[in-house]
């Protein structure tokens, strides 16, 4: 198991063990385990396939949180649909919202007259939200339906509209299933919590 390597807390650098010249990191503490989030996710792919629009749908992924997520969400959605991307920059390596929001790399295709389902890894101040959902508006789509993971209210300091959410997550800092710290801990199956000091 490679990922029992990992040591903590990310905040306090990469610790070197001594004389192995590896680099070791510790195991975030699980929040949400595999399977809950299987589980949940077919039951999103069930509810968005009965409450969005019949026909054709586009899905913008947001990268690179989301990419995890959207790959098995857009598997359990059976209906036509083309997958699309948008490079986000909103919090650089940092673990607190900048509150600027970049873009870094744009769809592919227009979504004018188009069903879009925007899929975001997790809503925190939901100002990354609020932005991309304004983005995408001005492009003219027949509808967009929004999809996050998680959802952390604590620090929510814009109104959005959130029509589908996989968890309501705690005020504190997530890693894991795409999330990641510094872009570490992507690919850890389950969602953990860092537990910044401890240890
Ligand atoms: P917001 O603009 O504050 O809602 O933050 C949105 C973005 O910040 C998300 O798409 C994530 O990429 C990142 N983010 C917010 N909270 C966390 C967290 O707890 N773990 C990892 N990334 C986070």
């Amino acid at each position: 198991m490679y990922f029992m390597t990992y040591a903590k807390p990310l905040d306090q650098g990469l610790k070197a063990t001594p004389g192995s010249g590896r680099v070791r990191r510790m195991l975030p503490r699980e929040l949400i385990s595999a399977s809950a989030i299987a589980t949940r996710v077919g039951a999103l792919a069930r509810e968005i396939d009965k409450k969005l629009p019949p026909g054709p749908l586009t899905v913008v992924g947001v990268l690179r949180g989301a990419f995890i997520f959207m790959s098995d969400l857009v598997r359990l959605i059976p209906r036509e649909m083309t997958c699309d991307f948008l490079g986000v920059r909103s919090y650089g390596d940092a673990t607190v919202s900048s509150g600027v929001v970049e873009i870094t790399s744009d769809l592919a295709a227009p979504i004018a007259g188009k069903h879009v389902l925007l899929v975001e890894d997790i809503a925190d101040t939901g100002l990354t939200l609020r932005y991309l959902l304004d983005l995408l508006h001005a492009r003219g789509p027949a509808s967009v339906h929004t999809c996050v993971l998680l959802s952390k209210t604590a620090q929510r300091t814009t109104s959005i509209p959130v029509d589908f959410v996989g968890f309501e997550a705690p005020d504190a800092f997530v890693v894991g299933y795409g999330l990641d710290a510094g872009q570490i801990y992507r690919n850890l199956p389950y969602i953990g919590v860092l537990d910044v000091g401890k240890g």
